[in-house]
């Protein structure tokens, strides 16, 4: 057995539900992850991830150097062939191809030349193109910390809100419809409150996968506490197993099934009436559009039984606690701002919010993407969603960063697609990723790829240089969770300590840092003195932001120091607030919207047949820069593509074959799964793996209102394919056509 040196307490660098971890550390290496038993948010229990998916720290493939092009560092105009830098690999390794100029090597260097060369650049694209040419992609993985810093970088020195993180491609659609309906976006309850519920509802999320320690809480819940669960979902996912009722819905329609539960609601006066009267606005107009959704036209759309939907919607309105838990099967639509509408209506009817045990709850996917939202890492708020072209917030944020009256932008920012859209000359020239991975991320990938390679200057600051990183001029090596001190806030909005175990590998160092050196280059480049750029520690970063942002009013360090405190802490005495709108809603009165039926975009056809669905795995996380280089990856070392078995046999596919898969704008190849998990007619994907990127076939089909595309649903054909086809992991290759 090792004695560690020391144990420190940290959080899970994962997803949302924001475990506490403790990591064991012997000569300044971590051996070991436990968890304490008295954590509020885990009691000690911890997922694959969490216990084993921390290696990615020490693999040889972590670049640990300032790196920079050749090109840059000898001052000779930049080389053509971006494309062809990527299509040989992520690594660099093999950039020195004969094929390949060697202007295009990169090059490692020092701090000081590395910094200088980005703030260089980025200066004289700023000042020959102005605010708009400059982007930036923070990060859902940062800390609140560097999320802040890098938000006031862009807007402080550049002037502009081309600021945004991946929260656009997960929640956006939650957010716009919670932001219209209530005031504010984020989880109205804990995930903890889930044993207080006598009926949840469960919809779009894999939460076994995607949240697994919050679906132990919805199994006590139904084990030990004997509450319901209605699981509506196209797949046949492990909360199925236990639930009181499954609603297989085809991808795409969840309007109609939620607004038919409304309307047997309505029609068999299962209201609310007290709550309905005195707390939200809207109603008549909202049930006049209800008229249409009658459980069988729902039924006919969805191909959920009428019945069903009307018994589901009989048990969560007549529930005295009931409450709803949604994931990215919500929001990850061309209609998802209606998905999540009509499930806060929902709510409504039935009066099951602003109580305990109650609630609205999008389950927020990746460990700090509330943090980072919250940090206004976002194209349309500052920190604490103030609107960016309200003056009066602008006026706050100026005196704070002691900017000029009328200093900052009062335009509102791209989205993180729309940056990528506006990838041309004249749009925007220069992009800061951190930590991002938009060649995973984004949908429609041989198009990102086609606007990546517009772009003039690409930063990359993260742990690996991943598929984006691969079109970078300069690369900042940063450190990773377990190597800075900070705060993340989880999805139940508990803001909780990160803390450095082991010293930063290598040359690499903490985002903040990294942040500020190259904001004072920027500043003497720019000729101007603004903000404040030097700070002691994170925390001072974190009272600043706090000093606006009411939410985070009352947060210290030494206040969060053991199990954090949950947001809104207007105050240094306030304990925190972990059920929100008991007495009203942030915009007063809750409001009903009235909704249409839209389908997805692409709907199945006969050249295309299945519904494409995609999402995470237990194993992997998002673009898999981090779990792909740790032992994760042998557990779940290539994608399977899951497909129904009455589907198999008709195309002649058997268990572990390999098939292509295509859609209109680009194919894969992959082995298949076939398995009753998905519906027939419904082919499932999991998105972390580069040599078979589902987003390579996904559709950029945006949501009107919160600009979120539509990766849930896409039309693709499936076919046999040989075992030769399938992809070298260790080489990327981009399919398809643009
Ligand atoms: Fe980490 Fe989420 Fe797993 Fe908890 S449930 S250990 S936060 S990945």
């Amino acid at each position: 057995m090792i004695n560690p040196d020391r144990i420190t307490t940290t959080t899970c660098p994962y997803c949302g539900v924001g475990c506490t971890l403790q990591l064991h550390v012997k000569d300044d290496f971590i051996f070991k992850v436990t968890s304490p038993f008295d954590s509020p948010v885990n009691h000690g229990n911890l997922c694959v991830k969490g216990r084993f998916g921390y290696d990615f720290i020490y693999h040889p493939k972590r670049t640990l150097t300032p790196l920079v092009r050749r090109y840059l560092l000898e001052g000779k105009p930049k080389p053509e062939g971006r494309e062809q830098v990527f299509a040989v690999s992520t690594d660099g390794s093999s950039i020195s191809n004969s094929l390949i100029s060697n202007l295009w090597d990169w090059v490692e260097t020092d701090w000081d030349t590395a910094l200088n060369i980005t703030a260089d650049k980025l200066t004289e694209i700023y000042k020959r193109d102005g605010s708009d040419a400059m982007a930036v992609y923070c990060c859902a993985k940062a800390t609140n910390e560097d999320n802040y810093l890098l938000q006031k970088m862009y807007r402080a020195l550049f002037r502009t809100n081309n600021v945004d993180h991946c929260t656009r491609l997960c929640h956006a659609g939650s957010v716009v419809a919670l932001q219209l309906a209530v005031g504010s976006s984020a989880m109205s309850n804990t995930a903890s409150q889930v044993i207080q519920n006598d009926v949840f509802i469960v919809t779009g999320s894999n939460t076994s996968e995607n949240h697994p320690i919050i679906a132990l809480q919805m199994k006590d819940a139904v084990q030990k506490y004997g509450a319901k669960m209605i699981v509506i979902d196209p797949r046949r996912i492990d909360l199925v197993n236990m639930a009181e009722m499954w609603l297989p819905l085809k991808p795409g329609t969840n309007v109609p099934v939620f607004s038919a539960m409304a309307h047997v609601i309505v029609k068999e006066e299962l209201i609310n009436w007290e709550f309905v009267k005195s707390r939200t606005e809207g109603f008549d107009d909202f049930v006049e559009s209800l008229e249409k959704f009658t459980p069988e036209y729902a039924e006919e759309i969805s191909g959920v039984p009428a019945e069903d939907i009307r018994k589901a919607a009989r048990l969560y309105a007549t529930a005295k606690n009931g409450a709803i838990y949604w994931g990215m099967g919500i929001s990850q639509l061309s209609h998802g701002t209606a998905s999540a509408m009509a499930l806060i209506h929902l709510a409504f009817l039935a009066g099951h919010i602003g109580r305990e045990g109650t609630g609205l709850n999008p389950l927020r996917g990746q460990n700090n993407v509330q943090g980072a939202s919250d940090m206004g890492a976002m194209p349309f708020h500052y920190p604490g969603y103030m609107r960016v072209d309200n003056p009066d917030n602008r006026a706050k944020w100026e005196k704070t960063w002691n900017i000029e009256a009328g200093g900052l932008s009062l335009k509102l920012g791209l989205t993180t697609t729309e940056i990528l859209s506006h990838a041309h000359e004249g749009g925007v020239r220069a992009l800061y990723i951190m930590g991002e991975n938009p060649m995973m991320s984004e949908p429609n990938l041989n198009v990102t790829r086609h606007h990546m390679e517009q772009l003039e200057f690409i930063v990359s600051q993260d742990i690996f240089i991943n598929e984006s990183g691969a079109y970078a001029d300069v690369f900042l090596p940063a450190t990773p969770f377990a190597e800075k001190d900070g705060t993340f806030s989880n999805t139940d909005r508990r803001v909780q300590r990160v803390r450095a175990a082991q010293p930063p590998r290598g040359d690499s160092r903490p985002d903040w840092q990294i942040i500020c050196d190259l904001a004072l280059r920027l500043e003497s480049k720019l000729s101007v003195a603004t903000a404040k750029w030097t700070y002691a520690n994170p925390e001072e970063i974190l009272r600043e932001m706090g000093s606006v942002n009411s939410d985070y009013a009352g947060i210290t360090y030494d206040r969060i120091d053991k199990v954090g405190l949950i947001y809104p802490v207007p105050d240094l005495n306030h304990p925190g607030t972990p059920t929100l709108f008991k007495e009203s809603f942030p915009r007063g009165r809750g409001k009903f919207h009235q909704l249409d039926y839209v389908p997805v975009r692409e709907e199945a056809d006969d050249e295309y047949p299945f519904i494409l669905t995609t999402g995470r795995l237990l194993e992997h996380w998002h673009g898999g820069t981090m779990t792909r280089n740790s032992a994760l990856n042998e557990a779940y070392p290539e994608a399977r593509v899951e497909i129904h078995p009455a589907d198999a046999e008709i195309h002649g596919i058997r268990n572990g074959d390999p098939v292509k898969i295509q859609s209109r704008r680009g194919e894969v190849f992959v082995r298949a799964t076939v398995t009753e998990k998905t519906s027939v007619g419904v082919v499932f994907l999991p998105w972390h793996f580069h040599e078979a990127a589902a987003n390579l076939l996904t559709n950029d089909a945006l949501d009107p209102q919160a600009l979120i595309p539509e990766f849930k649903a896409c039309a693709v054909q499936v076919f046999p394919a040989r075992q030769s086809d399938l992809a070298n992991p260790d080489v990327v290759v981009q399919r398809g056509r643009y």
